[in-house]
């Protein structure tokens, strides 16, 4: 998962780009790039956190009022810093983006731009792919002057060729700002706009960006759809391809911010809701707890809510170093278990001789809760059920969440007992797989179903085969090699 954000405006940029980007470090922390357009680009991107990558030298020289900036969260490939977005090529216009996604049948694109096009990229990076196969079209329909009924035909274009997820911002020099989002909106793109002489407008990962950087009228780029604004700031928009939405649940359930709204729905309201829920599958299990304690920061929401609801003390028993990335982001999961023991530390005088329940938001390879749990014994509590607010995880992501092998997964195949005796859990609790849809659902009517892939296996795009799944194991495998 990563974070993009676009800007097309009549003054300098780069302090609000900026800004945005910082509220969107949750989405990736892996690398951040921000490039800038006046007559020509500027580019500046590298590995680590924002704040280590930009300096004032730097950003002031990304100078426009026009610009595209992404934070990385390595899917494919190995992290380089030249893996990092935006990318750009110079032919046809100029063309630059970034995308949040993942590109499934990568390598495929990747071999056939090489045999029919003659063209190389150079990257791991799939918006590399999306660029060319989005250039090499425009370059066959487009005049001098981009018609909107061209770039829609070329959007049209990419969602043939290029199958997974992705939200994509783009710009065309001399001719605009593109946005789009694959046919079933896998991944969030909101659009927002201020008025002015010409109005400006920006375009987001999460709203929270949006606002961050003064937008208004804040509002999701309809899944299958293209958004361009014009030289002139007009906004042309259709909508493409009409397959079935399923925006990604996961982005509820742990990964984006709980002040976002994505698709109408308010994160941290549907973290309340699915609290309600676990509560009365608890309630149901007739589970012996006299605590209730989170796993911070993402369960937290949901924690309070079923202390509240099953008339349970609830307590902080764990403190977050939040000077620690987020473990589930550091590729490799050496280094992910390195950076687990220094981030949470125990309050043993809230722990100790209590039955506890703690609360997540998700049990993946188990290593956290694991963790967690011998911290909590070792404080002294008497018993700990470890409770997880979604369903168990099975399958793996193909559409931009760092866990694509299904060999990853501790709940794979075992049953919730295994699992508890796995992770060394007295029990362990799961979100019932329809409880946690109609959780979120029922924030937006007009949503019915979410891509739910890793939970259920049921993956959106139709053309997920067996042999894809091996093929993107293999190479994930691979690539963690030596980490
Ligand atoms: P586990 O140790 O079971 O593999 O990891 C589960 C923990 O990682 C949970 O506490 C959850 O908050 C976090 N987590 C779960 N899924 C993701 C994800 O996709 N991305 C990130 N960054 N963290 C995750
Ligand atoms: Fe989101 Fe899971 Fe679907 Fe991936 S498979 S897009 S994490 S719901
Ligand atoms: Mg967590």
């Amino acid at each position: 998962m990563c974070g993009v954000i676009g800007i097309y405006d009549s003054e300098e940029i780069i302090e609000k780009i900026y800004n945005g980007m910082l509220t969107l470090q949750h989405r990736g922390q892996d690398s951040a790039g921000i490039l800038t357009f006046d007559h020509k680009y500027h580019i500046k991107k590298g590995n680590g956190l924002i704040r280590d990558i930009f300096d004032k030298r730097n950003l002031s020289r990304l100078t426009g009022n026009i610009g595209i900036g992404h934070t990385r969260y390595p899917t494919v490939g190995e992290g380089s810093a030249e893996d990092a977005q935006p990318f750009w090529v110079n032919f046809p216009y100029g063309i630059a983006a970034a995308h949040n996604g993942n590109v499934a049948n990568f390598l495929g694109l990747k071999e056939q731009l090489l045999k029919e096009s003659k063209k190389i990229i150079n990257s791991n990076c799939d918006v590399e792919v999306i660029i060319n196969i989005f250039a090499e079209y425009l370059n066959r329909v487009g005049g001098p002057k981009v018609t909107p009924a061209q770039i829609f035909d070329t959007v049209r274009y990419v969602y043939r060729k290029v199958k997974g997820s992705y939200s994509v911002v783009m710009h065309i020099a001399g001719q605009g700002m593109v946005a789009f989002r694959d046919p079933h909106g896998l991944r969030p793109l909101l659009m927002g706009r201020k008025e002015h002489i010409i109005p400006s407008y920006g375009f987001a990962s999460e709203s929270v960006a949006l606002k961050a950087m003064g937008f208004r009228q804040i509002r999701d780029v309809p899944p299958g759809s293209a958004v361009f604004i014009d030289q002139r700031r007009r906004v042309h928009e259709q909508k493409l391809d009409d397959k079935p939405f399923r925006p990604c649940i996961f982005e509820y359930v742990y990964f984006a911010r709980p002040d976002s709204f994505l698709n109408g729905i308010n994160v941290s309201l549907a973290r309340i809701n699915l609290g309600h829920k676990l509560a009365a599958r608890i309630q149901k299990e007739n589970l012996d707890f006299d605590l209730v304690v989170p796993v911070p920061d993402s369960a937290r929401t949901a924690a309070i809510e079923i202390a509240k609801i099953l008339n349970v003390k609830y307590r902080e028993g764990l403190v977050k170093n939040r000077y620690i990335g987020r473990t589930f982001i550091m590729p490799g999961n050496k280094i992910r278990k390195q950076s687990l023991r220094h981030k949470l530390n125990p309050i043993d005088s809230v722990l100790r001789g209590r039955k506890v329940l703690l609360v997540d938001d998700s049990i993946v390879r188990g290593n956290t809760a694991r963790a967690i749990i011998q911290m909590v014994r070792d404080a002294g509590a008497k018993s700990v059920i470890f409770a997880s607010y979604s369903a168990p995880l099975t399958h793996p992501c193909i559409y931009g969440i760092d866990m694509q092998t299904r060999s990853e997964f501790i709940a794979s195949h075992a049953t919730p007992k295994k699992v508890a005796k796995k992770i060394g859990a007295d029990q362990v609790v799961y979100q019932d797989l329809a409880d946690m849809e109609n959780a979120i659902a029922s924030e937006n009517p007009r949503i019915q179903h979410f891509c739910m892939a890793c939970f259920n296996g049921e993956y959106p795009t139709a053309d997920v085969s067996k042999g894809v799944l091996r093929a993107i194991e293999r190479e994930r495998k691979s690539s963690q090699n030596g980490s």
